[in-house]
């Protein structure tokens, strides 16, 4: 798995700082350069301060955007420039309890806006920077002023933005639409049932409120990404909700439809939830051919290729971040390897998809 956080040495009595390793002459007073390199420690050098990085090479760091925490000695690698799949984690609390959450709310919260703004001003030209939590949107007004912030300072990126969609209000609606080009939001809907969906993020009310704010989203003319994981609870309700999307939601600019994650209460209620689409597609296929009929776009997430009818695979996405992506044993010689999402890194396969089958 890809390190996301480095061992450092740092003057320890420093404040956290954000620098970026620079790739050749620094570009500017928060660039670092590479001053020594040793056998498992690499030296650097900048305005605010030198450090040393461990186990790691200079040509994976190269670019890389760094929020370096001297009292902990550790390098977040809040952007690395080489992956597509960078995420700022905004909070990690959270007003819904959802069955399969991968990342469980936390009471606490630590303003990190500062350094992710500091990170965002450095990061690579027409980056799209993912924001996610917990729920961001408990902060709106720090998450707001933030994205305002990057974009007067950087005209060139774009946020995709993971929202339960709870908190958005009318008086949103100017700023949604001044933004509206450079922000996606990913918006989480399970059921067109209003009990099961509401089951499902253990929040009574929650559908009734989603409802009224994707409405209002589509007022405001926001990109929207609905998202769905297929659970036990709610694969036999797909086509349902693929009808409710076509004919309510139809300004939705996709619809992702994923397999869960084995971690945080994914890995706790895995029995219970996870469905396993390689053996029953017919949900999901109905599904995809429904919307396929309305002309409006769906794509799959998270699926191993080979778990999905060949009819269907055009639609599978290599959506699993590369940080936590791995490949089975049986996956080396498969010639769909290249297309195929693989699986999360904490991926089981005693009790995942029964149908993996190499072609
Ligand atoms: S065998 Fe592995 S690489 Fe091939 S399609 Fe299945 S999961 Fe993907």
């Amino acid at each position: 798995m890809i390190q996301l956080r480095l061992r450092t040495d740092c003057d320890r009595t420093l404040a956290p700082f954000v620098t970026r390793i620079a790739e050749g002459e620094p570009l500017c007073v928060d660039d670092a350069t590479l001053s020594l390199e040793e056998a498992n420690t690499l030296s650097y050098r900048s305005d605010k301060a030198d450090f040393r990085l461990r186990d790691v090479s200079p040509e994976d760091v190269a670019g890389d955007v760094l929020l370096i925490d001297p009292r902990r000695q550790i390098a977040h690698r809040l952007i690395r420039a080489a992956s597509l799949h960078n995420t700022f984690l905004i909070t990690e609390q959270c007003d819904q309890l959802c069955l399969m959450c991968s990342q469980p709310p936390k009471p606490q919260h630590q303003d990190m806006f500062d350094h992710f703004l500091a990170a965002a001003r450095l990061a690579p030209p027409g980056a799209q920077i993912g924001l996610s939590g917990g729920e961001p949107l408990l902060h709106k007004d720090a998450l707001f002023t933030f994205i305002d912030a990057v974009f007067a300072a950087r005209d060139d990126l774009t946020f995709h933005i993971l929202t339960n969609g709870q908190h958005f209000e009318r008086g949103d609606l100017a700023w949604l639409r001044k933004h509206r080009a450079r922000l996606l939001w990913g918006v989480p809907i399970y059921s067109d049932d209003p009990a099961t969906h509401d089951e499902i993020v253990g929040k009574p009310g929650a559908f009734a409120k989603l409802s009224l704010n994707i409405a209002l989203m589509g007022l405001a003319g926001a990109a929207l990404e609905l998202r769905t994981v297929v659970l036990q609870q709610n694969a036999s309700g797909l086509p349902g909700l693929a009808d409710f999307i076509a004919r309510h939601l139809p300004f939705a600019a996709t619809w992702a439809i994923m397999q869960m994650e084995r971690i945080g209460y994914g890995r706790m209620n895995w029995g219970q939830c996870f469905f396993d689409s390689s053996r029953d597609f017919a949900s999901l296929g109905a599904a995809i051919d429904l919307m396929r009929a309305r002309r409006q776009d769906v794509a799959l997430y998270n699926f191993p290729l080979c778990t999905v009818p060949p009819a269907y695979r055009d639609f599978a996405v290599r959506s699993i971040s590369d940080w936590k992506q791995k490949y089975l044993p049986a996956c080396g010689a498969c010639t769909l390897r290249e297309n195929c999402a693989g699986f999360f890194e904490w991926y089981r396969e005693e009790d995942g998809f029964m149908e993996i089958r190499p072609q």
